[in-house]
């Protein structure tokens, strides 16, 4: 009796010190790299779970009932916001009962209203043909240059939740940023030489990506993001992807492969399955070997179509 007594006492003591050595803090990502840049600048601090798989697509996830649970014991959900998440998330969060993680609260955390995004509408948002980019282009994790803007987003969330580590949270930052920094030296000298080349994908995934390394989208296999290309497209598509001389096609690992198969096959260009998230393969571990692997693919598939 005394020892439950006191295991009691335990339990409420550390219930007053949200964020003790024995308790992290649960953050819940949505992207595992919106999750892997959380655990470089959490450390030991933090408990990092992930919904979405690096081989799913983000705008269509398997939002199992389990994560109910996982979001109901959530202190931070930090998600990519511009509706890239809106199919699947919202009845999630509202089924976990959590009001630390509601909008507004300072356990949520939307990444998008920092960084500069591309493809903004300017006039009225046009969701017809089911569009699935109708605030802009919300996949802006792969510009490595975003990694700081979203990590100083996770500093300063991680670090208004639990004050007491807020120096541990900056110091990380620093370090990754420092990486980062190296990184993006190496990354952008792989690609220096092949600034200018034309590419197509299957979905606007790549655009940050593309944006930052100095290559042209020239189209895509789908008409417009999430909407599936009939044959009168693509017929349509291939030869001006051909007259436009078009090196590269870039398909992430879920796609089907027969379409991008057949354009680049047709426009005589190198079709590279690319991992757009971390997981989407196993050499896609963490946030910096996502842009490693890419990076060298390209570089790889380039020096031999020479
Ligand atoms: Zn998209």
């Amino acid at each position: 009796m005394k020892t439950c007594y006191q295991t009691g006492w335990l339990v409420l003591a550390l219930a007053g010190l949200p964020f003790s050595v024995e308790a992290k803090i649960n953050v819940v990502a949505t992207l595992p790299d919106f999750g892997a840049i959380a655990q470089e600048i959490g450390g030991d601090k933090v408990k990092v779970t992930t919904i979405a798989k690096g081989t799913e697509d983000a705008h269509f996830v398997d939002a199992r009932p389990s994560f109910i649970r996982v979001l109901n014991q959530a202190d931070l959900l930090i998600e990519g916001g511009a509706e890239l998440e809106i199919g699947w998330l919202p009845p999630l969060v509202n089924s976990a009962r959590n009001s630390k993680i509601l909008a507004d609260a300072p356990g949520h955390l939307i990444l998008a209203p920092a960084i500069r995004l591309l493809e903004v509408p300017s006039g009225p948002i046009d969701r017809s043909m089911g569009d699935v980019h109708p605030l802009g282009n919300p996949h802006f994790w792969l510009d490595p240059s975003n990694a700081r803007i979203i990590a100083a987003g996770i500093a300063a969330s991680l670090s208004r939740l639990d004050p007491g580590s807020a120096t541990v949270f900056q110091n990380n930052l620093r370090s990754f940023d420092a990486k980062l920094d190296a990184k993006l030296a190496e990354w952008d000298k792989e690609l220096a030489p092949y600034r200018g080349i034309k590419v197509v994908t299957y979905h606007k995934s790549y655009d940050y990506f593309l944006d930052h390394f100095g290559f042209v989208l020239a189209g895509t296999i789908e008409p417009k993001p999430g909407v599936e290309p009939s044959p009168g497209y693509i017929n349509e598509l291939i030869p001006r992807l051909k007259a436009e001389g078009v090196k590269l096609v870039l398909v992430e690992p879920f796609r089907p492969r027969k379409t991008p198969e057949y354009v680049a096959q047709a426009i005589g260009a190198r079709l590279l399955i690319l991992p757009e998230k971390v997981g989407g393969n196993e050499k896609a571990a963490d946030y910096f070997g996502l842009f490693d692997y890419d990076v060298s693919q390209i570089a790889a598939a380039m020096k031999e179509s020479k």
